[in-house]
């Protein structure tokens, strides 16, 4: 796949067979219609990808459009959020940004249309009762004693109801269908309900607001939107979609269910991020540990990840869950292909060389991006005080443990081999530092005799360090399904240990003057992004993702033994 396109699909079916048909010309135009109450996710981003992507495919259009037809929810905060956000993610709708708000007047001149020819009416049954005469699944609804109005008293009463002369639930406009249809969504559904609120944009001057419903579909028409492209949720609202444009007798975008993303260890509807921010779970809604788009942006993941990852998904009819680990999946694809190698510390053990000389330091050549080789080289200074990470040090290894251990060579990678001396510890017994002493011949990591060594140690020198904070972060619940307790809310699943600061942390000096969004590679460690917190004093880095998917070697331990171990026994020898 190239970017910007999107893979075959039943949508692609769907649009070869209306361009077989000329049904629409041969156009492609497409829309993504977020609702300004709250901030874009990942689940928003496969919608985009597919609805920009499918656009791109076909040489058609893609708007933005904001459905912003509830102003008591919406706000211009959300607005600007998501603009930047699909702009991030590498879309661009030109000059065609709009906001559902600004079809009020014809949406207004649409619904007196309805009016006039006898399908709608002013219904003033209490919100409860509406209800109430709707019926059931199973049971056909009742008809509203006012549903037979004359046509002028209809027109003389949403007049009222604009000019603000009725009160919130006193009255709304319905449509005039079928209150025995099987179809709940076609029992005369309210068009127009009167809210006391103002709009972002629009003000004071409407009391009314249109129900989504009647907004969807006849702005997308206006826009001349060919297909209208939305979750399986609205399957059932199809009828209603085409009844509308049928009975105003406007153009007719065809309307196209899929199924929705839902990805595991996390929660993905609004109401419950807006929770998770509420009530103080996360820091905001760009928390690195949110699956917003601006969360995951903050966290380090790349647009070109987030989009290999909803092509990879697909786009299908079946209700699934994703597993979290195959977006993380495409993340460290693209981070291994594009970002530079560092080498930081992070719980640091201190090595002191004894042969090397004092006030000796070396600039070591280190490559950038072994897979990339147009990103060039830096140097890395060497000296005799060093910290090496606490891990790669035991005093009595283990068989398999191969890192730095009492009397053992390692390589200090880009520098030279070094050997373990002696262990100097605290009264407790606690390592305080290690002795070793290096073989100048071995400059730049290889002996000239072929000795070998069996592991590469990453380092930093000491006088040469930044102090930085490491931030840590894991998933934000501990189960796959943080919503599928019947019993429990989602919260009661949240990981209280999804953070953990680690500082100070020791950067190499290339570091000094790093940008916040500048992503990097902590060479055996884990991807890090610079975080907007950093001041010129101080520098935070997020871990982004851990360089290998921890998930598959529990599932490992636990499973099947390492292939490599059984290809050994197979192998004849
Ligand atoms: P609400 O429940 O408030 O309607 P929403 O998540 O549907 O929330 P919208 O702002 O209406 O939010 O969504 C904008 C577009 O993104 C819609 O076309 C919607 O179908 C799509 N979308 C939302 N969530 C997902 C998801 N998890 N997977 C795929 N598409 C989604
Ligand atoms: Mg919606």
């Amino acid at each position: 796949m190239t970017d910007g396109e999107t893979s075959r699909n039943f949508i692609t079916d769907i649009i070869d067979a209306h361009n077989e048909s000329d049904r629409f010309e041969g156009r492609v135009h497409t829309r993504f219609p977020p609702e300004p109450n709250g901030y874009l996710h990942i689940g928003h981003a496969k919608s985009i990808c597919l609805n920009f992507g499918l656009a791109a495919q076909y040489g058609g259009l893609c708007n933005l459009r904001f459905d912003d037809t509830n102003p008591a929810k919406e706000e211009q905060e959300y607005i600007d959020a998501i603009t930047e956000d699909v702009r991030w993610l590498g879309y661009d709708w030109d000059d065609r940004l709009f906001f559902a708000s600004d079809y009020f007047d014809e949406l207004y001149e649409m619904a007196l249309e309805l009016i006039r020819i006898g399908r709608a009416y002013v219904d003033e049954l209490s919100p409860d009762a509406i209800r109430e005469y709707r019926g059931t699944l199973t049971e056909a609804g009742r008809e509203s004693p006012y549903r037979n109005r004359p046509i002028d008293e209809n027109l003389a009463l949403f007049e009222k109801m604009r000019a603000g002369e009725f009160k919130e639930g006193e009255a709304v406009l319905r449509a005039k269908i079928d209150m025995a249809n099987g179809n709940i969504n076609l029992r005369d559904p309210v068009m127009y309900r009167i809210l006391d609120a103002a709009h972002p944009r629009t003000g004071d001057k409407w009391k009314i607001y249109p129900m989504y419903d009647f907004a969807h579909g006849q702005s997308d028409s206006i826009e001349g939107i060919t297909h209208s492209i939305c979750t399986l949720e609205y399957e059932d609202h199809r009828p209603l979609y085409d009844w509308y444009l049928d009975n105003i007798e406007i153009f007719h975008p065809q309307q196209i269910e899929f199924a929705r993303l839902n990805l595991s260890h996390t929660v993905l509807s609004k109401r419950k991020l807006i929770r998770l921010v509420r009530e103080g779970f996360v820091s905001g809604w760009d928390d690195p540990r949110m699956p917003t788009i601006s969360g995951l942006r903050r966290r380090g993941y790349t647009p070109e990840a987030i989009r290999e990852f909803c092509d990879d998904i697909g786009v299908g009819k079946v209700k699934g869950v994703v597993a979290l680990h195959k977006l993380e999946y495409h993340l460290r694809q693209h981070l291994n292909k594009s970002v530079d190698r560092v080498m930081a510390v992070i719980n640091p053990l201190k090595v002191i060389i004894e042969n090397y000389p004092d006030d000796l330091v070396e600039e070591m050549e280190a490559v950038n991006n072994p897979e990339d080789a147009s990103a060039g080289t830096r140097a890395v200074p060497f000296s005799k005080v060093l910290y090496i990470e606490r891990d790669d040090f035991m005093e009595a290894p283990p068989r398999k443990f191969y890192r730095l251990a009492p009397g053992r060579e390692v390589r200090l990678r880009y520098a030279y081999f070094i050997t373990c001396t002696d262990v100097i510890k605290d009264e407790n017994g606690e390592i305080l530092e290690l002795r070793c002493t290096y073989d100048p011949a071995t400059r730049g990591g290889s002996a000239p005799d072929g000795r070998r060594v069996k592991s590469t140690l990453h380092w930093v020198s000491a006088r040469h360090a930044i102090k930085a904070e490491a931030r840590l972060y894991d998933n934000l619940f501990t189960v796959e399904n943080p919503e599928g307790d019947r019993e429990r809310d989602f919260t009661a699943f949240i990981n209280h240990d999804s953070l953990s600061i680690v500082d100070p942390i020791y950067v190499e000096p290339h570091l000094r003057g790093a940008q916040p969004g500048g992503r990097y590679q902590f060479e055996r460690l884990a991807y890090f992004v610079l975080d907007e917190d950093s001041t010129a004093d101080k520098l935070v880095f997020n871990r982004t993702v851990t360089l290998r998917d921890q998930w598959r070697k529990v599932r490992n331990k636990a499973g099947k033994k390492p292939r490599k171990r059984r290809r050994k026994k197979a192998a004849p020898r």
